[in-house]
């Protein structure tokens, strides 16, 4: 019933898998028959704390019997707390926040600003980027099957080689006003800088004077084993765009900038309904003190070595595994092959994975997923590599 509902009236935009969920806790899904999955796609990223934090699920019962919607044109408590909860953990002198609802609208925030602020229109963006699929956003973002059936886009946009420092200095025009880049790739299949790449794009922009924004929206919030991933290089951006995890579930998106860059913008320039509305806000500050409180930021560093190491065993046993890698729990498995019949077996057999293009597996569980968990999953992933490779064998020597 479910599925042909959805099959019938939604927009066919999302490539699905085989399964109803209607409930969560934790790591874990249950579907419609109560079958039980454990949850490495995390929403995307999104269920940093876990599906239904207890901490995140009180605040929002309590703000809800309170106050739900409060525009931005009045003040409100909610948000004044998150502004100060998340400023306080922000990286050093990006106090200046816009919150939104989505990662592609804090793209856009973020695109919009630094025009504002350099007067210049061009944005150099990366090869295999990816900053959401608004029109903005999708300016900035890499993949030509995204892009094509929408052309044309917003103008003055050009990539450069991700790691290629000096091809991206090459790009450089005096119209360029910003870079943007994620310091791991996400959907592209978890991508991480090479080091000094992140350094070179800090000192380019201090040169020329273009703002550097980091797209940390599926990176922030511990997932890589820092708060922030630009910390695995001591890099300071001037602009950070952040969404995905930051409210425990509810949609959020905020744009930091530094206090000055942030100034560019006046009233009137940049507004949002929903922006920064007392639930969404109480959400975040919930699920901000979870993450301190609970230390997943370390938690994601000792369980992500655990979980890259099980990834490493799998990937030296079978030869259709070309490569693991990533930081934390932000983790890939790239095969040789299409992963379509992996990921199907993972949902009969428990385990709920998440793709990157045909061949690449990615993991973005929950931060409080347990070691048990964790092994449990690779157990399955195991099997179903092994088997994967072994028909293969099989089909080959048949032919
Ligand atoms: C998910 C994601 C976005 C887009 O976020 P939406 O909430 O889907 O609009 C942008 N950038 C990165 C790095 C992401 O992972």
């Amino acid at each position: 019933m479910v599925r042909a509902i959805e099959d019938r009236h939604s927009a066919s935009v999302y490539e699905r898998l085989p399964a109803v969920i209607v409930k969560g806790r934790g790591s874990i899904l249950w579907d419609i028959n109560g079958k039980e999955y454990i949850d490495c796609m995390g929403g995307y990223g999104v269920a940093i704390v876990g599906h239904c934090n207890p901490k995140v699920v009180s605040a929002v019962e309590a703000q809800s019997k309170k106050l739900i919607t409060c525009h931005g044109s009045l003040y409100n408590d909610a948000r004044a707390n998150l502004l100060e909860k998340i400023t306080r953990i922000s990286p050093k002198g990006l106090d200046g926040v816009y919150l939104c609802n989505t990662g592609a609208e804090a793209v856009e925030c973020a695109l919009k600003l630094a025009r504002r602020y350099s007067g210049k229109p061009e944005v150099i963006a990366m090869t295999r980027g990816y900053h959401g699929k608004t029109l903005g956003a999708l300016s900035a973002t890499w993949n030509q099957k995204y892009r094509t059936p929408f052309m044309p886009l917003v103008p003055e946009v050009k990539f450069a080689p991700f790691g290629d420092a000096e091809k991206v200095r090459d790009a450089i025009t005096e119209k360029t006003g910003a870079i943007i880049v994620e310091p791991i790739q996400g959907e592209s299949g978890i991508y991480v800088a090479p080091d000094g790449f992140l350094k070179e794009l800090r000192e380019i922009c201090d040169e020329k004077n273009i703002v550097l924004i980091f797209d940390e929206i599926q990176t922030g919030f511990g997932r890589t084993g820092k708060m922030w991933a630009c910390e695995h290089w001591n890099i300071i951006p001037d602009v950070i765009c952040l969404a995905k995890g930051i409210a425990g579930g509810l949609p959020l998106g905020a744009t930091l900038a530094k206090r000055e860059v942030m100034s560019a913008f006046k009233t009137g320039d940049h507004t949002s309904t929903f922006g920064g509305n007392p639930l969404s806000c109480a959400a975040s500050c919930a699920t901000i003190d979870y993450i301190l409180e609970e230390n997943l930021v370390e938690r994601a560093t000792s369980l992500g070595i655990v979980f890259k190491d099980r990834l490493n065993k799998i990937k030296d046993k079978c030869r259709i595994v070309r490569d693991v890698r990533g930081l934390g729990l932000m983790l890939a498995m790239e095969l040789r092959f299409d992963i379509r019949n992996i990921l199907i077996g993972g949902i009969e057999r428990g385990l709920i994975m998440l793709y990157s293009g045909k061949n690449i597996l990615r993991f973005l569980p929950p931060l409080v997923i347990s070691k048990e968990q964790i092994h449990k999953a690779m157990d399955i992933l195991d099997a179903l590599v092994s088997e994967d490779e072994k028909s293969r064998i099989e089909v080959r020597s048949k032919e």
